[in-house]
C-alpha cells in the first residue's frame, strides 16, 4: 500500500528528473551554439586569411566547371566570372557535350548531379547540350556560399586587367575563353602555339537534320578497321590484310549529326588516293555511307539527294594536329597573380579544318 510519504518522494525524483533533463538540454544547447559560432568565425577568418580571389574568363563547359571545382574548394574567399554571352546565349547553346566515366565521377565529387540533369547514358558515358550543362552550373554557383560575382554580357577587355590587378592578396586568373579567345595575351601570356602532329589522317563532316523538330542529346556511336573500294572511282585499291582501317565516330544531337573519320597516319594506295583525289562526290559518298550503315537503329537513312544541300564535308583527308599553345601558366609578383590557360583557349584539334 502506498502511503503520502511514498508520493512526496516520488514528486521530488521527477522534479529531479525533470531540472536534470533541462540542464543536459541547455549545455547540450550551449555547446551546439559554441560550435557553431566557432566554425563561422573559423571560416570567417580562413577566407578572409586565405584571401586568393579566382578569376574565370569564359562561361563555357571549362569556365563554368574551374568556378565549381574553386567554389568547392575552401580556399577561396571570392569568385569573378567574366562572360560575353547573356545566360539565355549560353543556354541555348546547341551543340552536344561527352562526359566520360573520369569526369563523371570528378563532376559528382564536386556536386554535379548527373541524374537530374536531361541527357542521355549511353556505355556509363552520359551526353547532354552544352546550355542544359551550363545553365546547372550556373545556378549552383548563384547559390553558393562563396560569394560569386558573375558578370554576364561582359567581355573582358584591358580595363578589367587594370581592375584584376588592383585587387588585394592572391589572385588566380583561368582563361577559358575558347579557341579564339585573346585574354591570356591581354593578361601578359605570349600568343605562340605550336602544331604537334597526332600521327592519324582524318576528315570530318556535319549533317544538318532539318527534318528533326529538336535537338535532343544522342549518345556517340563508333566502329573500327573500316574499308572502302574506291575503283568506281578510278583509283586502284590493294585491300591488305595488314593495312590499318579507318575508325568512324558519329555523333551530335538529332538535328546535328557529325561524322569523324580517322586513320593511323600510313601510305597506303587507299590513303594516297583519298589525300589527293579532289572529287567532292567521293568524300560525300563516303560519309554517306559511314553514316548510313553506322547510324543508330531509330535514325532515318540518309539519301544521295538529301545530303546534297545539307552536308559540308573535308573534300580530302588532312592531317590532324594538336594546336597548342607555348605558354600556358605565368606568375606576376608585382600584383601576386597566377595566370592560367585551360580548355580550347589552351589546345585544340584542327578537326574543323578542310570543311567545306
Ligand atoms: C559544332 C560543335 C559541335 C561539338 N560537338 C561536340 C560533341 O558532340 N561532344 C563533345 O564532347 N564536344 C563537342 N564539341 C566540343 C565542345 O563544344 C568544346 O570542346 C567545348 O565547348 C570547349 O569548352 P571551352 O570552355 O574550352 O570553350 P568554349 O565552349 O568555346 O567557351 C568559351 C567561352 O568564353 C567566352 N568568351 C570568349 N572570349 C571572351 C571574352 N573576351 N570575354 C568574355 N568571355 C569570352 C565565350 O563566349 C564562351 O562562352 C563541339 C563543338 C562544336 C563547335
Amino acid at each position: 500500500m502506498r502511503c503520502e510519504a511514498d508520493d512526496i518522494i516520488s514528486t521530488e525524483e521527477s522534479r529531479m528528473l525533470f531540472c536534470q533533463t533541462q540542464c543536459q538540454l541547455l549545455v547540450t544547447c550551449f555547446m551546439l551554439g559554441v560550435f557553431i559560432a566557432t566554425k563561422t568565425v573559423y571560416d570567417k577568418f580562413r577566407r578572409e586569411f586565405s584571401k586568393l580571389t579566382v578569376v574565370v574568363i569564359g562561361a563555357g563547359p571549362i569556365g563554368l566547371s574551374s568556378a565549381l571545382v574553386a567554389a568547392k574548394s575552401g580556399r577561396v574567399s571570392k569568385i569573378i566570372l567574366i562572360e560575353e554571352n547573356s545566360r539565355s546565349e549560353l543556354m541555348n547553346r546547341s551543340n552536344q557535350i561527352a562526359f566520360d566515366t573520369r569526369s563523371i565521377s570528378f563532376l559528382r565529387r564536386h556536386g554535379v548531379d548527373f541524374d537530374n540533369l536531361e541527357g542521355c547514358w549511353d556505355n556509363l558515358c552520359f551526353f547532354t547540350r552544352i546550355g542544359v550543362y551550363l545553365d546547372y552550373i550556373l545556378s549552383v554557383l548563384y547559390r553558393d556560399e562563396i560569394p560569386v560575382d558573375i558578370r554576364l554580357n561582359e567581355k573582358f577587355s584591358k580595363d578589367l586587367v587594370n581592375e584584376i590587378d588592383s585587387l588585394p592578396g592572391r589572385v588566380l586568373v583561368i582563361t577559358c575563353d575558347g579557341p579564339n579567345g585573346n585574354s591570356s595575351r591581354l593578361l601578359g601570356l605570349s600568343d605562340d602555339a605550336i602544331q604537334l602532329p597526332c600521327g592519324a589522317y582524318g576528315a570530318f563532316a556535319s549533317l544538318q537534320r532539318d527534318d528533326q523538330l529538336s535537338s535532343v542529346p544522342k549518345p556517340e556511336t563508333r566502329a573500327h578497321n573500316l574499308k572502302f573500294d574506291l575503283t568506281a572511282y578510278g583509283a586502284y585499291v590493294e585491300d591488305k590484310e595488314t593495312d590499318p582501317g579507318f575508325s568512324v565516330k558519329i555523333f551530335g544531337n538529332t538535328r546535328n549529326r557529325y561524322i569523324a573519320l580517322a586513320i593511323t597516319k600510313c601510305e597506303t594506295a587507299l590513303v594516297k588516293a583519298l589525300r589527293t583525289i579532289l572529287d567532292r562526290s567521293l568524300m560525300r559518298n563516303i560519309f554517306t555511307k559511314c553514316f548510313n550503315t553506322y547510324k543508330s537503329s531509330e535514325e532515318k537513312s540518309a539519301s544521295e539527294s538529301y545530303v546534297l544541300n545539307r552536308m559540308t564535308f573535308s573534300p580530302r583527308l588532312f592531317e590532324i594536329k594538336l594546336s597548342q599553345k607555348c605558354e600556358t601558366v605565368a606568375y606576376f609578383d608585382d600584383s601576386d597573380m597566377f595566370v592560367i590557360t585551360e580548355g580550347e583557349a589552351a589546345r585544340n584539334y584542327n578537326f574543323h579544318t578542310g570543311k567545306v
